[in-house]
């Protein structure tokens, strides 16, 4: 299959004409890579059964991994699935943007899809380009990460083309994402709300609008991940790992530092601020961001993992975050990323 490539620049995403070839290959039933606030996602309609089997397929995905499905306004989830006053006290504040609820679903909505649930995950992005594709296809969206199943996400276009080229219909680049991590997922309980998924919305913001929010087990505990029965399919496989070796390192500033010069060995990578990458002695460097905090270390997460592997590096060092606050969301990615393994020196 030819892969279309359109680049929609800043100001521009309301680029017609690509949009309106987008929209119409959704309702052919193709697929579309599109930018999202938080990865790139492989979009195609969540109301016909073949395109979510051709996400399935062009993914390598598990057919009992569920896809969330994107909507443009709140309201238009009435159609897909049962709200509730918590759905809309939590639509009120986080849509658009990174936070996606899991729903009671209507019929409307293919088994294909849900991976045969009775349930139905429900996004509104607030990219811009994802936002007007929805609008113009007058179609709900099904869309996971744009990435061969395993594999650490797409956060650009180029991460696409490497995993998708030749197997869907087009992609388009709108520059890098702005989060870098997938959306927050959330389920509605009968007194408030447990994350499945951390994501950019925090439970600390969740707490603001919504009583008794918990934390699932699976989220920092690799090895209740791996058993049959957790909430959230996703959360059982092994997820986003390049093929350099992850190791994450429990230890503090000083003592990270000195692990890692104590190998010296080219053929490594650790992860560093720029401001502190002069301490590395011999490992190769990649760097999160100008100073340590959780947005830029979570935006550069899956790009760097991607670049160790373009680098041939064997192995990357990463300094294991707290797993907490803002900090969770990466905490959960990495524990994955190194198969649940940490040093501890
Ligand atoms: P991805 O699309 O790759 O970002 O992954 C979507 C995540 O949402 C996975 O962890 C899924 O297991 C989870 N998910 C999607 N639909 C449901 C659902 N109906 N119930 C529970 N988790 C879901
Ligand atoms: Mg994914």
């Amino acid at each position: 299959m030819n892969t279309e490539y359109y680049k929609i620049k800043g100001e521009h995403y309301h680029d017609t004409e690509i949009i309106d070839r987008a929209a119409q290959i959704i309702q052919n039933g193709g697929l579309v890579a599109i930018p999202t606030e938080t990865v790139y996602g492989l979009a195609g309609s969540a109301l016909i059964p073949s395109s979510a089997e051709k996400i399935y397929s062009a993914k390598g995905r598990p057919a009992d991994n569920p896809l969330i499905v994107h909507i443009a306004k709140p309201e238009e989830a009435e159609h897909l699935a049962y709200t509730n006053e918590t759905y809309y006290r939590l639509a009120e504040r986080f849509m658009p943007g990174p936070l996606t609820i899991i729903l009671p679903k209507r019929g409307i909505i293919p088994d294909e899809v849900t991976a045969g649930l009775d349930s139905v995950a429900i996004r509104c992005p607030s990219n811009e380009i994802a936002h007007k594709l929805i609008e113009v296809s007058g179609h709900p969206i099904a869309a996971p990460s744009a990435n061969r199943s395993g594999i650490p996400s797409p956060t650009k276009a180029e991460h696409v083309l490497t995993d998708m080229d030749g197997r869907i219909d087009m992609i388009i680049d709108g520059g890098e994402c702005d989060i870098g991590l997938e959306s927050t997922v959330v389920k509605i309980t009968d007194d408030g709300c447990i994350i499945l998924r951390p994501g950019a919305v925090t439970e600390e913001m969740l707490a603001e609008v919504c009583d008794n929010v918990t934390v699932a087990r699976a989220v920092i505990e690799p090895a209740v991940a791996a058993e049959e029965k957790v909430e959230s399919p996703g959360m059982k496989y092994k997820h986003y790992s390049p093929k350099a070796e992850v190791i994450l390192v429990d230890a503090a500033g000083e003592e990270f530092v000195e692990y890692v010069n104590a190998i010296s060995d080219s053929s490594c990578g650790v992860f560093t601020s720029a401001e502190e990458r002069h301490c590395y002695k011999t490992a190769t460097t990649l760097i999160t961001g100008e100073h340590i905090n959780a947005r830029d270390e979570s935006k550069s997460l899956f790009r760097l993992l991607r670049k160790a592997d373009e680098m041939g590096l064997s192995k990357v060092y990463i300094k294991l975050p707290e797993a907490k606050g803002e900090y969770l969301a990466l905490y959960n990615r990495l524990i994955r990323a190194s198969g649940g393994k940490i040093v501890k020196p």
